[in-house]
């Protein structure tokens, strides 16, 4: 167990030790263990380490101790994100009061004139997203050549983000006779060949991710059909009501869209991705802090480095591919031993990735059945209705006489209705039946297939009739169907992979069937009429 003490005994100055203690470190964590002792010796570090671990603290403390105020720019950190360099440049400036060390964050989206202001005042060390880097150094307001230590944070990430070329940019700028500090969540190819050009015989450092940390979590599972993934979300939203939600997309674009369909089904959800402006960027985190959205939907990269304290709730909508990220991604929420809920939706092909998932965390998620869409599609008229009376209190303009005029007309009720309908247009669940059926045989996930039929509940399907249809013009046995959604004119039924085609060819003769039966009848209804 480490303590204080593992503080004291690293050799450090008393101005650094006192900002330690004074920031309420009681114990270096095992990165800084690590990490530390081998940077003093003047020995490059490559750590794999995520937010989260003490990294910033890690490279920080060695590098204030070597620093020296008055002396111009000794250090440079570069960072992914805006987001990151803020916190790095917060955290690294507070360990280096006592030693009046100045520390200066430089990054797109700020005024470069508010910046040009900065530099002039000649900080020690400059934590920088590698673009405004370059433009500063292009321009002359930012010189490496007085550099002893380059840390490249998140490198990983900075590869993910396409900043390979202004980071080569920036290194053929360093002094040789420099310390370099890499740190990445992971060490795969790319970044070991970044590292082989860039470092001199490197130490490698690692720690575990910090399982410990989720072992408090609940965590649960929902097998979700792709296409049922959203109405799956909101049902789950429905009945959890979180009061704070981060949602992980896989794409930019995905995080976009789902934002924007939450939007559309009244939940107040904001999407934060790499490809919104800075301003944007803060406008949405400014509204999440503030509460007024309580769904923040991000891709990884984005979410690293922002540090929200109060997340009720992790949603996996996308399950990751990696085991880290998951650890990273759940780890976001039940912060300083608040108990934190992380829901993965898991497709059915991907179950493989879920145990993967659970044999790299030790622990085993526990699996949910979705709610039963009756209780979800009650809420969701309930947010119909208060989403109506809502708007009821703002002007309504043209809209109040126009009312006036339909409450007077015989149809009233019928006009209501309509409007109603197509307010809900995007809540499909009110026009969509669906039934979470385990199959009871066994058959593995990437085995089974969701089968289109075309009949609805326009053709009187029902689930119980779907069934009755399957097993009496098929094979298949009733332990062999599972998921069942029903809608206006198809639905979706579960099957095992290798009978869609006699299910599908049962359903379209029934869909025979039903055309001469409806015509045989309005024959016969026809009859007396002669
Ligand atoms: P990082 O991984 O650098 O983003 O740090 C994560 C959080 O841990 C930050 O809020 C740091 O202030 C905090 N932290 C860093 N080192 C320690 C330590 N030795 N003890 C307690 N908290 C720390």
């Amino acid at each position: 167990m480490n303590t204080m003490q593992d503080f004291l005994n690293l050799g450090l100055k008393d101005e650094v030790l006192k900002m330690i203690d004074e920031r309420g470190y009681v114990a270096p964590t095992p990165i800084q263990t690590k990490a530390i002792p081998v940077a003093m010796n003047g020995r490059d570090v490559m750590g794999q380490a995520q937010t989260g671990t003490g990294k910033t603290a890690a490279f920080g403390i060695p590098i204030l101790n070597r620093v020296s105020s008055g002396r111009g720019l000794q250090a440079l950190v570069l960072c992914p994100t805006r987001e990151l360099a803020v916190q790095v440049c917060e955290e690294i400036g507070f360990l280096g009061r006592a030693l009046d060390i100045s520390v200066l964050a430089v990054y797109g989206g700020q005024s470069i004139e508010v910046q040009f202001r900065a530099l002039k005042k000649g900080p020690e060390i400059i934590i920088g997203t590698p673009g405004r880097l370059l433009d500063h150094m292009r321009r002359g307001t930012i010189d490496l050549s007085s550099l002893k230590f380059l840390v490249l944070d998140e490198a990983d990430e900075m590869l993910d983000m396409g900043f390979l070329p202004d980071i080569e940019k920036v290194l053929e700028q360093c002094p040789s006779e420099r310390q370099t500090f890499l740190f990445s969540a992971t060490l795969l190819e790319d970044i070991r060949g970044l590292a082989s050009r860039f470092m001199i015989n490197p130490e490698l450092v690692m720690v575990e991710p910090e399982i410990k940390t989720i072992a408090l979590l609940q965590q649960r599972y929902y097998i979700v059909p792709s296409r049922q993934k959203i109405a799956g979300l909101c049902r789950i939203l429905d009945l959890e009501q979180p009061k704070v939600s981060l949602i992980f997309c896989r794409t930019k674009k995905g995080a976009d869209e789902l934002a924007r369909l939450l939007n559309r089904r009244g939940y107040s959800a904001d999407a934060l991705h790499g490809d919104m402006s800075q301003r944007e960027r803060d406008n949405t985190m400014q509204r999440f802090r503030q509460g007024r959205s309580r769904i923040l939907v991000a891709t990884d990269v984005a979410a690293r480095g922002l540090d929200i304290e109060h997340i009720t709730h992790v949603f996996n909508f996308d399950l990751p591919e990696d085991m880290d990220s998951y650890i990273h991604r759940v780890g976001r929420t039940g912060r300083a031993g608040r108990g934190g809920v992380a829901i993965s939706l898991v497709e059915p092909y991907q179950t493989r990735l879920l145990r993967n998932i659970e044999r790299h965390i030790g622990k085993r998620i526990e699996s949910a059945s979705l709610p039963e869409a009756e209780s979800s599609v009650s809420i969701q008229k309930d947010r119909l209705l208060s989403r109506l009376r809502e708007t009821a209190r703002s002007p309504l303009g043209p809209y109040d006489n126009m009312a006036r005029d339909i409450l007077g007309s015989d149809d009233a009720r019928k006009i209501l209705a309509a409007a109603l309908k197509l307010l809900a247009e995007d809540e499909v669940e009110l026009e969509t039946m669906e039934f979470h059926i385990e199959m009871e045989e066994n058959i593995p996930d990437e085995m089974r297939a969701h089968v289109e039929l075309p009949l609805g509940r326009n053709h009187g399907m029902n689930p119980r009739r779907l069934v009755e249809m399957i097993v009496a013009n098929t094979s298949l046995r009733p332990g062999q169907i599972g998921d069942i959604e029903i809608q206006r004119n198809c639905s979706y039924v579960e099957v095992p992979m290798d009978h869609i085609d006699e299910v599908y060819a049962a359903s379209s003769s029934m869909l025979g069937e039903k055309k001469k039966k409806t015509r045989s009848r309005s024959i016969e209804k026809k009859k007396p009429m002669h």
